[in-house]
């Protein structure tokens, strides 16, 4: 109350010397009361008007955005002025500060991968991220106080709404034409409605892999098995003679050489898909491993085709060993498995400009028509199944080939031509490949088979 004094003092003073005022004109007029009434009166008047001044000054200020100081009046006025003045400023500070935080709040919100979206209690949008509006192809700007269910024609999404039933999620799939989402609602508020959405495309994308590659596995394992079984019950049931009985047992043991293959693939699959990538520092011999390849190869081919390796290639490949060779055998193996008797197949390293180096396997045989070319590589296709099974395959062969050249940070390249023979090209990247015991590499030097045209 600092104000209240100098107020009474002010008063008083100007009571008195308008009294004193009164006093001296009431000698001029002869009559002193009224004088001294009409001089207090015109004090206290004065008085007022002044505070009428500041007042008026002070409500301006008011009325205004507040955005200079209070008008800095002494006594009553002037600290009215500077306590409205901080209380204002007391004020924006609280506002500002929530608006920082509800921005914030929004940001993050507006950042999540999931869709959020508001609705009141007649489905009207109050709010969405873009998250949201990409998932129900909405614009959130435009729609803004829409029905969700007038924009978002999914008759299942509307029921859901409708029925008013929350308790767990809701799929939905196609959209916007393509993917699925999983929609969870929440009650809030007044009757109001939170809607968050997630794009579960690539998750039902890996559920349908799983479930195919499930499928594909017991169908591939139940064929030899139904054939063992059938041997088995024959040879229990039937007395077979020697001859017969030497037969029954061949088959047999093609059926489980065949299964035995598709699960060790299956398990060559599995590794290399959990473990990490090979080390840069671990260095095979591409010779010692060629040499192996042709060895096999050879064999497998039994002298019905014309197999040329080329096993003097001087270089080091950076990986793990039993995975490289894997991969280049399996090359080789379906080389010798889908060419005719008579065919050429040959294998061929060089070293390219940049010091990266490419393994291409070729072949004179069947080859592949230009449509399976992208799905080589995917587990369990193949062109032709039944030549595939016939031939011991397990139509995993390139999807390994395709995962061991991938974590040793390479390529694998295809070009076939059906009747004309198939190329397969390994491509190593520079910081796998060296010269084995020698510093310097012989750059591209020429392949036995001719490599033109590839993708
Ligand atoms: P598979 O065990 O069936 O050979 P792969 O994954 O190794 O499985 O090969 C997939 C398919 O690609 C094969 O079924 C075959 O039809 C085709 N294929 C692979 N290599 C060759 C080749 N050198 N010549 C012709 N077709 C091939």
């Amino acid at each position: 109350m600092s104000w209240l004094l100098p107020r009474f003092v002010l008063a008083a003073l100007a009571i008195g010397i308008g009294a004193l005022v009164g006093l001296w004109s009431s000698e001029l007029l002869q009559f002193r009361l009224l004088g001294e009434i009409l001089g207090a009166s015109t004090a206290v008047g004065a008085l007022v008007l002044l505070d009428v001044v500041r007042g008026h000054r002070l409500m301006l200020w008011l009325r205004g955005a507040q955005l200079d100081t209070a008008p800095r009046d002494t006594g009553l006025w002037g600290e009215l002025g500077y306590r409205i003045e901080r209380a204002v400023r007391e004020r924006d500070k609280i506002i500002e500060r929530e608006r920082g935080q509800s921005g914030q709040f929004l940001s993050a919100i507006e950042a999540s991968p999931n869709g959020v979206l508001m609705l009141d209690r007649q489905d009207q949008i109050h709010w969405c991220n873009r998250a949201a509006a990409d998932h129900f192809s909405l614009d959130p700007q435009r729609d803004l106080l829409q029905r969700i269910t007038n924009l978002v024609r999914s008759p299942s999404f509307v029921a859901f709404l409708q029925a008013g039933q929350f308790d767990s999620p809701v799929l939905l799939s196609n959209v916007r034409g393509v993917g699925a989402l999983s929609v969870i609602v929440r009650r809030y508020g007044d009757g109001m409605k939170l809607v968050l959405s997630q794009d579960i495309t690539e998750r039902e994308r890996a559920d349908a892999m799983r479930r195919d590659f499930v499928a594909n596995v017991s169908h591939e394992i139940r064929t030899p098995l139904t054939v063992l079984l059938g041997f088995i019950e024959t040879m229990i049931s039937l007395p077979l003679t020697e001859a017969e009985r030497r037969r029954v047992l061949t088959l047999m043991d093609q059926q489980a050489q065949r299964m035995q293959g598709l699960v060790s693939d299956l398990l060559t699959l599995a590794q290399l898909e959990g473990s990490p990538r090979p080390a840069p520092d671990r260095w095979v011999s591409l010779d010692q491993l060629l040499a192996r390849v042709s060895s096999d190869s050879t064999a497998l081919s039994g002298g019905r085709h014309r197999i040329h390796v080329q096993t003097q290639t001087q270089v080091d490949l950076a990986g793990v060993e039993s995975e490289l060779l894997s991969a280049v055998a399996n090359l080789m193996t379906n080389a010798v498995r889908y060419t005719p008797e008579k065919g050429d197949i040959d294998l061929a390293w060089r070293v390219l400009a940049d010091g990266s180096g490419e393994l291409l396997v070729s072949d004179t045989g069947m080859g592949i028509a230009r449509e399976h070319l992208p799905r080589l590589t995917e587990r369990f296709y193949r062109v032709d199944g039944s030549r595939s099974r016939e031939t011991g395959g397990t139509g995993l062969g390139l999807s390994i080939v395709k995962h061991v050249v991938q974590r040793h940070g390479g390529e694998l390249q295809i070009q076939s031509e059906p009747g004309k023979g198939s190329k397969f090209k390994l491509l190593f990247p520079a910081v796998r490949v060296r010269a084995s015991g020698h510093p310097a590499l012989p750059v591209d030097a020429p392949l036995s088979v001719a490599a033109s045209g590839w993708r």
